[in-house]
């Protein structure tokens, strides 16, 4: 064991785990990539943002940056969703606290990165790509992207936070023979902005999150504190139409957006520049064996457990495990082989758990959202809620209002949706529904029998 340690990647998860190391009284030194964000355009001109949620924001509580956090939310009270030229409000749950947040990843990034400066016991180097670990000599192999010089830097324990492509976790799974498995969608992405309006303020309601579904693609926007909405469109990769292929190749953009999204369409007038200019993201899900080597290593956020954006819990979950494994390390002191291990096999059914949902919720948001017999359902499980709230809670507000572990709320989400196929067969107004019924199954609801994750 050591009191120094180094962490590859400053995004949400070092930022935050480099906070948490060094109040055990570590110091660490971070390496990062890329520029420093606060004073670098590292968007070049684009404003992405995040939903935030309670396991984010017990995290950020925990290492004392929450009230700065709060000055640069914006709530989302619910969906808006645009549909058939006119709009629908979904509200996330039927609490006053049950909301989430849109949050601009650089700006909490910024708060993390000041933070752990602060601590006085974090170094960040950034512009220094990690290449590989050598575990036998003991150094991380790194280029300087602004140098192009190739240095090695002597390491003890190194924590990989360093997102989806981790080259820590490529250098780890070949000593510990652990395995990747990337699961790519066939949908990805592209981020554009929705300006603000002539008179300086938004151009539409704020304190929303607006979706366009349409099946087999769809548009999201998340407010920004510049009254500017960051907006993604979800579509195919490939296909002979209505893909990005095909937009890339000669398809007709405007038309596109005029036909799918009439009501966004004229919102963003440089609407097909920004789709020429904007990168197009790939999405996939990536899961992997072999989180550590002894106590040399352990990888964590993106890098071992990264999750199709549609439930908004890819950052939420990176700053979750950042607790879960301080709280290992705090469990072990001295024998961290054993904290990372415990860290992977405790986290690891949850992390698999989110990931499933993540990718089920694009099926709710695309397509769902807008099916008369979803609505009936959503509608009666906020009012189980509402009656019973001991003892039912909604998959989404389990995840999102929650902490309940991931693996946990997966196991209650499927015999919740047992209780509402059956109370709502047949049936197409809430008003049909026999509460009777309803209160004997929800009674019979027992989440205390054994669990699959002992949680
Ligand atoms: C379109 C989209 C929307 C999303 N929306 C949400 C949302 O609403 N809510 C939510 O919770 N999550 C969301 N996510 C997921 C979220 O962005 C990630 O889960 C989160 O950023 C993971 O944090 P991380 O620190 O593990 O990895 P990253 O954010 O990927 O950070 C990794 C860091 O390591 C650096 N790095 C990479 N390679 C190297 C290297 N070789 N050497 C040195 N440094 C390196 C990178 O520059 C980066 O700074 C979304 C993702 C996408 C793609």
């Amino acid at each position: 064991m050591t009191d120094h340690v180094t962490i590859v990647g400053a995004g949400p998860a070092g930022s935050m785990l480099s906070i948490l190391l060094a109040r055990q009284g570590l110091s660490v030194t971070m390496y990062e990539s890329r520029p420093d964000m606060r004073t670098t355009d590292i968007w070049a001109g684009r404003s992405i943002n995040l939903a935030l949620a309670t396991r984010g924001i017990e995290a950020l509580r925990e290492v004392g940056v929450m009230s700065e956090v709060e000055e640069i939310l914006i709530p989302m009270m619910g969906r808006l969703v645009h549909d058939d030229g006119g709009t629908s409000m979904q509200p996330y749950g039927s609490r006053p606290h049950e909301y989430i947040s849109s949050v601009s990843r650089t700006a909490l990034t910024s708060i993390l990165l000041d933070a752990a400066e602060a601590t006085g016991q974090v170094e960040i180097h950034f512009n220094m790509r990690c290449r590989g670990v050598d575990f036998e000599a003991n150094t991380l192999q790194f280029t300087g992207t602004v140098s192009g010089e190739a240095s090695n830097v002597a390491f003890t324990t190194v924590f990989g936070t360093d997102g989806s492509a981790s080259a820590v976790r490529n250098a780890l799974v070949e000593v510990n023979g652990g395995r990747v498995d990337l699961e790519p969608l066939v949908h990805g992405y592209k981020e554009l902005t929705m300006p603000a309006g002539a008179d300086g303020g938004y151009q539409i309601e704020r304190e929303v999150l607006h979706i366009w579904p349409r099946r087999d693609f769809m548009l999201i926007a998340l407010p920004d504190l510049e009254e500017t909405f960051t907006v993604t469109l979800f579509l195919a990769n490939e296909g002979p139409t209505d893909s990005f292929e095909h937009l890339a190749s000669g398809g007709d953009v405007p038309g596109f957006f005029e036909e799918h999204f009439a009501d966004f369409a004229p919102l963003v007038p440089d609407l097909a520049d920004q789709f020429t200019t904007h990168p197009h993201g790939h999405l996939a899900t990536v899961r992997t064996t072999g989180w550590a080597h002894g106590d040399r290593a352990v990888i964590l956020g993106d890098a071992s457990h990264g999750v199709v954006p549609f439930h908004g819990q890819g950052m939420n979950a990176a700053f979750e495990s950042c607790i879960v494994l301080d709280a290992c390390m705090r469990d072990h002191p001295g024998d961290w082989a054993t904290a990372f291990a415990e860290f992977e096999q405790g986290r690891k059914p949850d992390t698999d758990a989110i990931a499933d949902m993540a990718v089920a919720n694009y099926v709710e948001m695309s397509t769902s959202v807008v099916d008369e017999r979803y609505q009936l359902r959503r509608a009666v499980a906020l009012e189980l809620d509402r009656l019973w709230p001991e003892q039912f809670t909604p998959r989404y507000a389990m995840v999102m209002f929650n902490t309940i572990p991931y693996a946990e709320v997966q196991r209650r989400a499927a015999l919740q949706g047992e209780v509402l196929e059956r109370l709502t067969v047949g049936l197409t107004d809430i008003g049909e529904v026999d509460w009777a019924a309803a209160e004997r199954m929800v009674s019979e609801l027992d989440f205390n029998q054994a669990s699959d994750t002992g949680a």
